[in-house]
This record gives structure tokens, C-alpha cells and sequence, in this order.
């Protein structure tokens, strides 16, 4: 698969979701965008309550989405803060989101990116030592 051709794309998506993130108790909000090895792509928004015991990644969401509707191949990610439509700063996910990335292909691409800036890491390289049974 050419990833050249689908960044845009991804990028945009990524902002687009961010707008349908549900943040009561932080101002924080991510949006991501997925795609899969059939070219589909799924956004997630972060979702977070106030009582801060249910609080959902940008990227958690968009991959339960696909896997929920059957998806199994994943090739990049796009994830943005509100830095994305800035000059500074961007936005990579955390730990947590590492983990699950790397469970689902550590081979994926993460496109971290903002106004101005596209970087493209590889899940191994912001993971390297993830778990696995
Ligand atoms: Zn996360």
C-alpha cells in the first residue's frame, strides 16, 4: 500500500474527528484517524467523563471501531491535538495507546503532524520494549 497517497487524507480526518471529542473534565481534545490495509479509514475522538472513570483515547476509539466492523490490518494512524492546526507543537499517543498500537501492528506508521510538520514514526520505534505474552 502507497501511505504517501492516504496522508492528507488521514491528516484531515484526524482533525475533523477532534471536533466530536467529548472532554467535560479536561479541555484536551485528540482526534485520530486509522486506516486500514483495505484503504478504509475509521476516525476516533477522545471521550472523557467528568468523574474521570471512563475516559477513552482518540485512538482507542478508532480502533474499536474497526475492529468492531472487522478490520484486522492496520497500516497508519493520524493523531492531533488542537496543535494540529498550529505552527507548534504536536501530538503523539501515550502509553497506553502505544501498547494497543503495537498489539495491533508494530509496523504501523504514526503520522504525528501539525500546521507546518509531518513526521512518520514506526509503533517499534515509540515502543520499543512493549508487552507481549
Ligand atoms: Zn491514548
Amino acid at each position: 500500500m502507497e501511505l504517501e497517497k492516504y496522508i492528507d487524507e488521514l491528516k484531515a480526518a484526524a482533525i475533523e474527528a477532534r471536533k466530536f471529542a467529548s472532554v467535560n473534565a479536561a479541555n484536551f481534545t485528540v482526534g485520530a484517524a486509522l486506516l486500514t490495509k483495505s484503504g478504509k479509514i475509521y476516525t476516533g475522538c477522545n471521550i472523557n467523563t467528568s468523574t474521570l472513570l471512563f475516559n477513552v483515547c482518540a485512538e482507542q476509539t478508532a480502533i474499536v471501531k474497526a475492529i468492531s466492523e472487522g478490520e484486522k490490518e492496520f497500516v497508519a494512524i493520524a493523531v492531533c491535538g488542537e496543535e494540529a492546526e498550529k505552527e507548534y507543537d504536536r501530538l503523539l499517543p501515550c502509553g497506553t495507546c502505544r501498547q494497543l498500537l503495537a498489539e495491533c501492528n508494530p509496523n504501523m506508521k504514526v503520522i504525528e503532524f501539525n500546521k507546518t510538520q509531518t513526521v512518520i514514526h514506526t509503533v517499534k520505534d515509540l515502543i520499543p520494549h512493549s508487552f507481549d505474552i
